[in-house]
């Protein structure tokens, strides 16, 4: 028989960057949030090195992003494979990636999620799930514990048990190389800096990550090592050696680790009531930096969502569009990663191929494409309507209203919808007046008559628009004409759900 006492709305496993995110935004969404990790607490170690305009965007909309600019350092250093990409022009207020150390992020997204709130549950691994029509049975450790709630969201990492238990599958293609990263002691270096130097069997590179400290990264191609052997230090001392003809005597090492180029998608981000979220969704060769932004970003686009429909603000169906709207984004990622990896062989052929990738890169168009594509600024889920910002990320406008000077992003830190009145004609409150317990109405005039939006250029602003507590556009009124009465109430109805009686 089913057992129908909740302990909380949701369990997150795992307390990585996805799932703290995640637990945030349910927060504010007025969920109750269990997050559970299998580790005894946090390792300090750190894989990513740094995130992109979208997530810096997105911290900024809830605004704690001055947190994590304290920490980290803005540079103007992207690339796709190992060619440099420029960040003059980035249509975003934070147009250059930030490098911060993993270990940095989940501090600060933990000390968030605490001041929500949110405790993370460590020691708790995820080992049996039990679905029923009321909700979900999440057993942890040998099942000597369990947790009972409404939905559980998988947000643990590329080997997902989750995603296992939940029957979920994870097609893609397997590695083609292997890649250590250690990070080390690297006093003969004669350089701060080397980055996919390549040579004969592969390409190196090592970083200075703070002083005294390197992080040094080997690719070998053509052999590809079990995933269940624990990586050594000897191995990293031979790999270097093999493609440098020296180990820049390499010693004292913190963290040894090893990744490849395979490239799996979940091939559904829900079922029934569990999801998955960030590499337990998708995993790939990391070049670019783009796991963990796209992780906080599927937490993004998830939270809400969830928040509504467990407050019973929203119909279940609202959670299919979190993989209608994400599934492609991976697989996107996916794709651009399988390419860079295909870019950073060694060989006479690809050589040849860097070489005219090299010269087209440089192209502003070309530039631009592959830096929409790296920093997630260009993203656009699917939209009824042919408004330039339909489905895409609103601008950070500054905006004047009658309690003073303001920008978009200031409006989203609640997370909650706003529908934004540009023209103050009070005719979009009107519209939706049956949603105002739910929707912030607010008016406000742009400071520009011109926005600019990456992919398409400067655009008119608009006469209203309706944006999502992810600060994706739902809906928005041309200039001048019409405002669009049903289009409105179509899209409040489908994000928001049905108007309030009376
Ligand atoms: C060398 C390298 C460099 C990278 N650089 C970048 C970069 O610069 N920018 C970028 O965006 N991305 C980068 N990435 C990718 C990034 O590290 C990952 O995408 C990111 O960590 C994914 O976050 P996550 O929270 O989804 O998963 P994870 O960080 O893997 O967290 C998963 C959590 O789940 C827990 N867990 C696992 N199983 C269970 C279970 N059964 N029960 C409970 N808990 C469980 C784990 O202990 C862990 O804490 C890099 C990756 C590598 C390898």
């Amino acid at each position: 028989m089913a057992q129908t006492g909740l302990d909380t709305d949701v369990v997150i496993a795992g307390a990585g960057p996805t799932g703290l995110m995640l637990a945030c935004e349910l927060r504010l969404a007025g969920a109750g949030v269990a997050v559970v990790d299998r580790l005894p607490g946090r390792t300090g170690e750190s894989r990513a090195g740094g995130i992109h305009s979208r997530t810096l965007e997105v911290l900024d909309q809830r605004g704690i992003l001055d947190r994590f600019l304290a920490v980290g350092e803005l540079t103007p250093v992207g690339h796709f494979s190992g060619l440099w990409l420029d960040f003059d022009g980035v249509e975003s207020r934070h147009p250059l990636p930030l490098m911060i150390l993993q270990s940095a992020i989940e501090r600060l997204l933990e000390e968030w999620a605490a001041e929500l709130g949110v405790r993370v549950g460590w020691s708790s691994e995820v080992t049996g799930i039990r679905q029923d029509d009321d909700g979900v049975t999440v057993e942890l450790g040998a099942a000597e514990a369990t947790l009972r709630a409404r939905y559980l969201v998988g947000c643990d990492g590329g080997r997902s048990a989750v995603r296992k238990l939940a029957g979920i599958g994870f097609p893609g293609t397997p590695a083609t190389m292997t890649a250590l990263l250690g990070d080390v002691e690297l006093p003969g270096l004669p350089e701060d800096f080397i980055f996919m130097r390549r040579c004969e069997g592969g390409h190196f590179s090592a970083l200075a990550l703070e002083p005294g400290w390197h992080r040094v990264i080997t690719s070998e191609y053509g052999q590809v090592a079990d995933r269940d052997d624990a990586p050594t230090f000897e191995q990293l001392r031979a790999a270097l050696i093999r493609l440098a003809g020296t180990d820049y005597g390499m010693h004292g090492p913190r963290w040894i680790s090893r990744f490849g180029d395979a490239a799996r998608q979940a091939d559904r981000y829900r079922a029934g009531r569990v999801l998955l979220a960030g590499d337990a969704a998708h995993i790939h060769y990391p070049a670019g930096g783009q796991g963990l932004n796209t992780g906080v970003q599927d937490a993004v686009n998830l939270g809400w969502k969830l928040g509504a429909v467990v407050r019973g603000q929203a119909p279940e169906s609202l959670l299919d569009t979190y993989h209608t709207e994400r599934h492609p984004v991976g697989e996107r990622v996916l794709h651009n990663t399988r390419a860079q990896s295909a870019l950073a062989r060694p060989g006479a052929e690809t050589e040849a191929l860097r070489e005219v990738f090299g010269s087209l890169i440089v192209i502003d168009d070309v530039n631009a494409h592959l830096r929409g594509m790296i920093t997630a600024l260009d993203i656009r889920y699917p939209a009824d309507s042919d408004h330039p910002l339909a489905g895409r990320r609103v601008p950070d406008a500054d905006l004047k209203t009658p309690d003073g000077a303001t920008r978009v992003y200031e409006l989203l830190h609640a997370a909650r919808p706003v529908l934004l009145d540009l023209r103050g004609t009070g005719a979009p409150a009107a519209v939706a007046a049956g949603w105002a317990d739910r929707v912030d109405l607010v008016e406000a005039r742009s400071d520009t008559d011109s926005w600019s939006v990456p992919a398409i250029g400067g655009i008119q602003a608009p006469a209203a628009l309706l944006i999502r507590p992810d600060g994706h556009v739902a809906w928005a009124a041309a200039p001048t004409g019409r405002l669009g009465t049903s289009a409105l109430r179509a899209a409040l109805t489908t994000w928001f759900g049905p108007p309030r009686r009376g």
